[in-house]
């Protein structure tokens, strides 16, 4: 089967053969090793300087980490301003509410770009954000939200920006650095290619974090301070790691991030070329999405069940729409070991069924 969803994606071999590593205690040095290596290869993904930034991780979904990142980052007295454009930003902004984090958002219609003189204004005004927070890829619609600009406003404001790169990060550009941004969250499953299971968070080393915590399980402080030392604070996804570990060193072998981005790019041009001509018609134009997933309505005369299934029985799973959108809109992911020989058949099944070339 090709999943053609955000995650979890189709493993390679190699990843899948290091589910099958030895079994480990946690407690061992084995694993220290193991969890040293991961957080090392993460915080290398963009070139970083461990001596500045921190990768702390976690077992949980891509939400825990995002989680984790506003409970832990956001201190007691902050104030938290969520670019609000698609189904990622509205759950930070119910994550900020249950942790009692004093929040607001700028809202847009889903898949609009956001507004930036709407978020200068605000950081212009009172009370004092401390922390602005943005999804970089909203997987919602496809829209790759660009952060260098979000970025060099927050900092002429004195904000730190938060950042959810759950779908991007290890296949789009992200320059935490040279943009100024505090810290970005990210899962093992998305683009890394491994198995779900780990929440990672890569901050900077000296982000003050919230005391007391908020949350026991969640607090970033606690991994930072133990994963240092080689502990960890609970029992870890031990095979996730495994599987995480080799996932990045596949990464780096095939040119890092820059050569994952050219590689999805090029499978999603082929299968946006291919659905046009089909009369397929995308969401968003081709130079405001990622490279990660585009979403498109869904043929005249198809409901997202029956498409869905027509694929299925041919190999492919594609992805749904979410909220408002769900009954008009289909999603395809190229995220996972997955070929321009496999998108290839995808768009012949979708010939085949759609059958209306025009
Ligand atoms: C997938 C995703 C998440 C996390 O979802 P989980 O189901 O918890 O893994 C968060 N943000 C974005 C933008 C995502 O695409």
């Amino acid at each position: 089967m090709i999943l053609l969803n955000p995650g979890p994606v189709n493993l390679s071999e190699r990843v899948r053969q290091a589910l099958l590593s030895p079994d480990l205690c946690h407690r061992e040095p084995e694993f220290a090793a193991l969890q040293s290596a991961i957080r090392r290869k993460v915080t290398a993904v963009y070139g970083l300087d461990p001596a500045r930034w921190i990768t702390a991780m976690l077992a949980g979904s891509g939400t825990a980490a995002v989680e984790a990142m506003l409970a832990s980052l956001v201190p007691r007295d902050g104030r938290l301003l969520i670019l609000d454009n698609g189904v990622y930003s509205d759950r930070m902004a119910r994550i900020a509410e249950i942790h009692g984090i004093a929040a607001e958002r700028i809202g847009h219609p889903w898949g609009a770009a956001l507004d930036l003189e709407r978020l200068r204004a605000r950081l212009a005004a009172a009370p004092a954000v401390s922390h602005v927070a943005v999804v970089h890829h909203e997987t919602t619609t496809g829209r790759l939200n660009d952060l260098a600009p979000i970025a060099r406003i927050c900092t002429a404001h004195g904000a730190r920006l938060l950042v959810d790169a759950v779908s991007s990060f290890g296949a789009e550009a992200i320059d935490l650095e040279g943009w100024g941004v505090e810290a970005c969250a990210l899962s093992s499953n998305k683009c890394l290619h491994g198995i779900p299971g780990l929440a990672l968070v890569v901050m900077r080393r000296e982000s003050p974090t919230a005391e007391p915590p908020r949350s026991l399980y969640l607090d970033l402080g606690s991994y930072c301070r133990l994963q240092e030392q080689g502990g960890t604070p609970f029992t870890p996804a031990v095979q996730a790691c495994y599987a995480l570990d080799a996932a990045l060193d596949e990464l780096a072998g095939e040119g890092g991030w820059q050569a994952r981005q050219a590689r999805y790019r090029a499978l999603i041009d082929a299968v946006r070329a291919g659905l046009v001509e089909l009369g397929v018609r995308p969401l968003l134009d081709a130079r405001e999405t990622s490279c990660v997933l585009h979403a498109f309505h869904l043929p005249e005369g198809w409901n997202y069940e029956s498409l869905h299934d027509a694929l299925k029985a041919e190999g492919f799973v594609i992805y749904a729409g979410q909220g408002r959108l769900a009954p008009t809109i289909f999603r395809v992911s190229t995220m996972g070991a997955i070929t321009a020989a496999d998108m290839r058949r995808f768009l012949h099944a979708m010939v085949r069924i759609v059958g209306r070339r025009t």
